[in-house]
């Protein structure tokens, strides 16, 4: 079995998804005992918050490619990153690598794709839906992405920092998540991408009135994937509250 590099921390909340998924994923495929070789360098996500909200995104891709060769170092045969929105500074970690990094814009955009899905509504932070990256990168898949407008934009971004990042899951803002995903719906939206790693923890994407495509699942899946060789479904209890 591969050993996988995990970027995590950002946040924490979400890194212990992947903790589980990847284990479970390994369990389930391999039986008895068996369990996923991790290499895990969790950051403290206060500094990561305030280069992001500095707009310092060319210290923060420093810092996680530093992160990155450090894995690799260890023995990682393949790196994560743990958050969508920190792919905005993929490109600077996969310079630094020799080993593969299991890109989750490109994970999900192929997901989608599979699917049949073309105008996904995407719910992540306000740097994910605002930025253009993700956009961009999803258009390469001849995937247009679009997002709800600003008010709801900047309650999703808060219902990330100010909830799930801090371990708060409400009923109040499931309820508003599927409010924002209705409208989208009227608007033309033909699925629902959760472009953020802690959103698994709030919404179920089997229970969106549109096909849900967790990225956080998609992204262990496909680590999983790498690290077994073969295919894996993850089975098991559900993160979902
Ligand atoms: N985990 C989140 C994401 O997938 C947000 C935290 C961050 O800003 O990195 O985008």
């Amino acid at each position: 079995m591969k050993t996988i590099g995990l970027i995590g921390g950002m946040s924490f909340e979400s890194t212990t998804v992947y903790y589980e998924l990847l284990n479970r994923m390994a369990r389930e495929r391999l039986g008895g005992l068996a369990s996923a070789e991790l290499l895990l360098h969790s950051v403290n996500f206060a500094e990561i918050a305030a280069l992001q909200a500095a707009n310092r995104w060319a210290d923060a891709a420093d810092r996680l490619a530093s992160i990155a060769r450090r894995l690799e170092q260890a023995g990682a045969d393949c790196i994560l990153i743990c958050t969508n929105t920190m792919h905005k500074v993929a490109p600077e970690v996969r310079a630094a690598i020799t080993v593969p990094l299991i890109d989750i814009v490109d994970e999900t955009a192929v997901a989608l794709k599979a699917a049949g899905a073309r105008r996904p509504l995407l719910v992540a932070t306000r740097y994910t839906m605002e930025d253009g990256f993700y956009h961009r990168q999803m258009a390469d898949h001849g995937i247009d992405v679009m997002v709800a407008p600003k008010q709801s934009r900047d309650r999703i971004h808060s219902i990330i920092f100010d909830e799930l990042c801090k371990g708060k899951v409400l009923d109040s803002s499931r309820s508003e998540m599927l409010s924002i995903v209705d409208a989208a719906r009227a608007d033309g939206a033909d699925s629902v991408v959760l472009g953020c790693t802690e959103i698994c923890l709030l919404v179920d994407p089997e229970s969106l009135p549109l096909p849900g495509f967790d990225s956080t699942r998609i992204h262990c899946v496909s680590a999983a994937r790498f690290a077994i060789g073969d295919t894996v479904e993850i089975a098991g209890r559900k993160r979902y509250a």
